[in-house]
């Protein structure tokens, strides 16, 4: 049975609205998904989830704790038996289904995705949403054309490697791209024949919901997906310490993938780290600077710089550094920080009060630390009045900072950037593998000799030249060093999410 504050809920995001409207917040609530049904927390608490836009509460987000996983591990387990051996095929289906029913739904879950992040409706609309059904439908065909390894042993034997689902999967997600992580996880999660049991952050609990509704009318079976609302002390640790969840996939900061690693390995599950970033960004002075700057006031501030893929520190060879400064400045000041859910905005809010206030903390760290604040730096005027209370930074830019900082080597993950000169190629490698993280890496150069060699010498799962953001879902991805361990995308993920098993057929 869906709550009648749910049906509230989802009319209220069919439709552009004021979230200040909502006065009776108590009808609001979002509820778990456990074993097909819309359902409380068993506790009955509730969290407030604000509007980062407003800084208001607008709805409540359960606040579930271990019987709420207990609940929905036992959902799932049921629901394995029988969706272990659907066929391929009909997992398919209903997974392009799923797909069909997001893109038909395309506003409704664009308008929440912006309300909850603060992220501006036209990005949620253009990248968010779009992504979350090109999962769907990517993994939906992808189980279609996979192949299994044969090995022929001399005249001994015959042996085959079957892939088979490996049971329920948790998956944990962080806040920044919603239901863009969350739906990379569980599309390929289910499609191989797992179940899940699935955990946004709580701070953008609104478009798991909206999943889960669409998931319904799709007709997956109940069980396979359940979602369980509430923070990472009372759900995410639960799960990773629950010995029915056997594998784990963990997209979030760097300190908590290390806590989800200590909780996982006395328990020898699979896990998979998606962690923080510090990326470079190299511009070198033979690069197209009229792509290079567009390319990099992108990468430096999309998301108001809320991406794990964002390049927060960009290196600059000596020849183009005033004129690529110059030109970055000029763009960046034309990005306009207004309401998300206006046509027009290229910057929302930050995600939360928590987020702001670190972004603030970093820069004052950075004027402590002798860099001069090129662009912003301090709080915009609030856009308007229904934002007067949102956490709204503008794009900053910091210069004359040395590379071995605290502000260039931590990660903000907000939007703020340094600029740093550079005049050898060897001396930028060494300013690119300064972190603890390698995440990802952009070089603009047009000598291509010159980009084979920085992919091969810099220490990050991906590489783009002449690019940014360029995401083909068949590529691996991840993190090298404290950004992460294994990969995900493709067929690294249908590995993931399956146990090899060999069978060995002696030969007579
Ligand atoms: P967090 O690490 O704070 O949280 C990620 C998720 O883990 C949330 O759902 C959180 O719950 C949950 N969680 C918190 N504590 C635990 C725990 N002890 N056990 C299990 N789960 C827990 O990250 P943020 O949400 O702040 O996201 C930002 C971070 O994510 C940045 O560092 C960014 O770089 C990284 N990131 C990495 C990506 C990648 O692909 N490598 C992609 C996107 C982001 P809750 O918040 O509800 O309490």
């Amino acid at each position: 049975m869906i709550d009648p504050g749910y049906n509230r809920l989802s009319r209220v995001v069919s439709r552009m609205y004021t979230p200040c409207d909502i006065v009776d917040k108590d009808s609001v609530r979002i509820h778990n998904f456990i074993g097909g049904e819309f359902v409380p927390p068993i506790g009955g608490k509730y969290l407030d989830n604000i509007e980062p836009a407003t800084g208001q509460p607008y709805s409540l987000v359960p606040d579930s704790d271990s019987r709420d996983v207990e609940r929905a591990v036992d959902a799932a387990e049921k629901a394995f038996a029988t969706w272990s051996r659907t066929p391929a095929a009909e997992r398919s289906s209903i997974l392009l289904r799923i797909a069909e029913l997001i893109d038909r739904d395309l506003d409704k879950f664009a308008r929440a995705e912006s309300i909850d992040t603060g992220k501006p409706l036209s990005l949620a609309r253009g990248l968010d949403i779009p992504r979350a059904s090109s999962n769907f439908r990517f993994f939906a065909t992808a189980i279609l054309h996979t192949e299994n390894e044969a090995h022929v042993t001399d005249g001994l034997a015959f042996n085959y490697t079957l892939r088979q689902p490996r049971g329920i999967a948790g998956l944990i997600s962080p806040w920044n791209l919603p239901l863009y992580l969350l739906s990379w996880k569980i599309a390929p999660a289910i499609a191989v024949g797992n179940t899940a049991v699935a955990k946004p952050s709580e701070l953008t609990p609104m478009t798991a919901l909206l999943l889960a509704e669409v998931c319904r009318e799709a007709g997956l079976p109940a069980g396979v997906l359940n979602i369980v609302q509430g923070t990472g002390p009372n759900v995410g640790s639960p799960m990773t310490a629950h010995p029915k969840i056997g594998t784990i996939s963990f997209t979030g900061g760097t300190v908590t993938g290390r806590k989800v690693a200590e909780a996982c390995a006395p328990l020898f599950k699979k896990v998979s780290l998606e962690l923080g970033g510090k990326n470079p960004n190299i511009i070198f002075a033979d690069a197209d600077l009229d792509a290079a700057i567009a390319g990099s006031v992108r990468s430096s501030f999309a998301n108001q710089g809320q991406v794990c893929l964002c390049g927060s520190r960009v290196f600059v060879e000596r020849p183009a550094y005033a004129e690529f400064v110059r030109q970055f400045i000029e763009k960046a000041s034309q990005l306009r920080v207004g309401d998300p859910l206006e046509t027009g905005t290229d910057q929302g809010a930050i995600v939360s009060k928590t987020q702001l206030d670190k972004v603030k903390f970093y820069v004052d760290l950075a004027r402590q630390e002798g860099g001069e604040i090129a662009l912003g730096g301090s709080a915009p005027v609030p856009p308007n009045d229904r934002c007067k209370n949102g956490y709204f930074f503008p794009p900053t830019v910091i210069t004359g900072l040395p590379v071995a900082c605290r502000v260039n080597r931590e990660e903000i993950f907000g939007p703020v950037i340094t600029i740093t000169p550079f005049d050898r190629e060897d001396e930028v490698i060494g300013y690119a593998n300064d972190t603890e993280y390698g995440l990802a890496s952009s070089v603009w150069t047009q000598n291509l000799n010159r980009a084979h060699r920085m992919a091969e010498q810099i220490h990050s799962g991906t590489v783009w030249v002449n690019c940014w953001l360029v995401r083909d879902l068949r590529v691996p991805f991840g993190g090298m060093k404290q950004s992460g361990v294994g990969r995900e995308g493709g067929e690294e993920a249908l590995r993931f999410f399956t146990e090899p098993k060999n069978v060995c057929i002696a030969k007579n």
